[in-house]
C-alpha cells in the first residue's frame, strides 16, 4: 500500500477519525477531541445526529438516485422550504460551494444575454473566497491560490470591502454582470460587512441593473443565529449560495434565486447529475427541520452569543489575545502572537478549531455544542492563551 496514495494538495495532520457523537471526534485509538470546526462549517447537526441517522439509513433502503430528469419528494420539499426561509424563489441543487457559485455566475451571464445587454464582467470584494473551480477560483480574491492557474475569466474587478465610493463608482462605471460578496468574509478570518455596505450594494445594483449575488456558503444556513446572515442588514440578494452545512453532513449545494433572475436557465442551460439526490435532500430536511421547526436556529443565537462573550473575556485578560470578531457560530480570535502554536496547544487538550490567518484562531462548532462543552473549550483555551502570554513576554526582553 502507497503509505500517502494522495495527490498533495492538503496539510493534514496525522489524526485519523473513524467515528463521531454530537461535538466529539474520536480518533481509531478512542482518543476524544471537541469539534469546534464542524468539518468546516459543514456538521452543524453534530456527529451521528440521531434523527439524521435514522432517516438516512431509511433512505437508504429507498432511494439513493434517480436523476434530474425525475422529481422526488424530499428535493420539492426541500427547495420549497429553502426559497421561503431565504426570500426568494427558485433553486438550483448541486453538490458544493464551488459548483453553486458557478451556477450563480452562469445564470448572471445568462441573465443580461437574455436582455440582449452582454455583460461579462464580474465585481468580487478583496478577502473574498468563492471557491476552487476555475470560475470560483476567478472571483476568489488571494492571489497565491489563483497565479498558477490563469488566465482566469477575465474583466473581474476587486472592490475593497466597506468602501462605499469605490463600489459606486465600479457598479457605475463597469456595468458588471453581477457583484458577488460574503455578508461575513470567512476564508479571509471572518470579518463581518457593514450593514450600510451590504445595503448600500443592494442600492446600487438595483441602479445599474448589476445582480447581486451573497455568498453565504459558509456564513448562511444559521450559522450567526439568523438563517441568512444578510437579514440583519434587511437586504435580500437577486441570488444566494449556500452549501457547507444544507445537507446534514451530505454534499450538497443550491443557488437560491428571485424568479426573474432564476427563469433564465432553461433546458439544456445547465445540470448536475448528483445535485439535489434524494439522500442528500433528505439529510437537508432533517438539518432544516432541526434548525426551523426544533429550535435549533435560536440556540445558535444565543450559544454564539454566549460563546463570544467568553472569547470577549479572554481578550480582555490576555495580552496574546487582541480581538473578537463575528456573530453566532462563526467567531474569530484575533491574537498577537501567531496562531499556530495556540491551535497546537488546543489540539494537545483535544480541541479543534483552526488558523484562519497566521494570527487568527476561528471557531465554527456545530449548533448543537452544548453549554458544559463551550464552558470546556473557553477554559482550554484560557490555559493555552496564558502559554502564549508568556511568549510574548519573553519577546519583549531585550
Ligand atoms: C467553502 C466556501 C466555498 C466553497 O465551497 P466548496 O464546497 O468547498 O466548493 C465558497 N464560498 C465560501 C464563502 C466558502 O466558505
Amino acid at each position: 500500500m502507497n503509505p500517502d496514495p494522495f495527490i498533495p494538495c492538503y496539510r493534514r495532520l496525522p489524526l485519523r477519525f473513524v467515528r463521531g457523537e454530537g461535538a466529539r471526534l474520536f480518533t481509531e485509538d478512542g482518543r476524544p477531541y471537541l469539534d469546534l470546526l464542524s468539518g468546516i462549517a459543514v456538521n452543524a447537526l453534530g456527529h451521528a445526529h440521531p434523527r439524521l441517522v435514522e432517516a438516512l439509513r431509511d433512505q437508504a433502503g429507498a432511494l439513493l438516485h434517480a436523476s434530474n430528469l425525475y422529481r422526488h419528494p424530499w428535493g420539492d420539499e426541500l427547495a420549497t422550504r429553502l426559497a421561503e426561509a431565504s426570500g426568494l424563489d427558485l433553486v438550483f441543487f448541486c453538490n458544493s460551494g464551488a459548483e453553486a457559485n458557478e451556477t450563480a455566475l452562469k445564470i448572471a451571464r445568462c441573465h443580461h444575454h437574455d436582455l440582449g445587454d452582454p455583460r461579462p464582467g464580474f465585481l468580487a470584494l478583496e478577502g473574498g473566497f468563492h471557491g476552487r473551480s476555475l470560475g470560483a477560483l476567478s472571483i476568489t480574491a488571494k492571489e497565491s491560490y489563483r497565479r498558477p492557474f490563469e488566465p482566469l475569466l477575465h474583466g473581474v474587478e476587486w472592490l475593497p470591502p466597506n468602501d462605499q465610493a469605490a463600489l459606486a463608482a465600479a457598479l457605475r462605471g463597469r456595468r458588471a454582470a453581477a457583484l458577488i460578496l460574503e455578508p461575513i468574509q470567512g476564508e479571509s478570518g471572518v470579518h463581518p460587512l457593514e450593514e450600510g455596505y451590504l445595503q448600500a450594494a443592494r442600492d446600487l445594483c438595483d441602479e445599474t441593473g448589476t445582480l447581486l449575488i451573497h455568498d453565504e456558503i459558509q456564513c448562511g444556513a444559521g450559522r450567526t443565529g439568523s438563517f441568512l446572515a444578510a437579514e440583519a442588514a434587511g437586504v435580500v440578494p437577486d441570488l444566494v449560495t449556500l452549501a457547507k452545512p444544507i445537507g446534514g453532513g451530505l454534499p450538497l449545494g443550491a443557488v437560491i434565486a428571485r424568479a426573474e433572475v432564476g427563469k433564465v436557465l432553461r433546458p439544456g442551460d445547465h445540470g448536475s447529475t448528483f445535485g439535489g439526490n434524494p439522500m442528500a435532500c433528505r439529510g437537508g430536511l432533517v438539518f432544516l427541520e432541526e434548525l426551523l421547526d426544533h429550535g435549533l436556529l435560536e440556540r445558535v443565537a444565543e450559544g454564539g452569543a454566549r460563546f463570544r462573550e467568553g472569547l470577549e473575556e479572554l481578550a480582555e485578560r490576555h495580552p496574546s489575545a487582541r480581538e473578537v470578531r463575528g456573530r453566532g457560530y462563526m467567531l474569530a480570535l484575533e491574537l498577537e502572537v501567531p496562531a499556530a502554536p495556540v491551535l497546537d496547544a488546543l489540539l494537545g487538550e483535544g480541541v479543534l478549531a483552526n488558523a484562519v490567518t497566521e494570527t487568527a484562531l476561528r471557531f465554527l462548532p456545530p449548533y448543537v455544542l452544548t453549554d458544559d462543552e463551550r464552558e470546556e473549550a473557553l477554559s482550554i483555551l484560557d490555559r493555552a492563551l496564558d502559554a502564549a502570554d508568556a511568549t510574548l513576554h519573553r519577546s519583549d526582553d531585550p
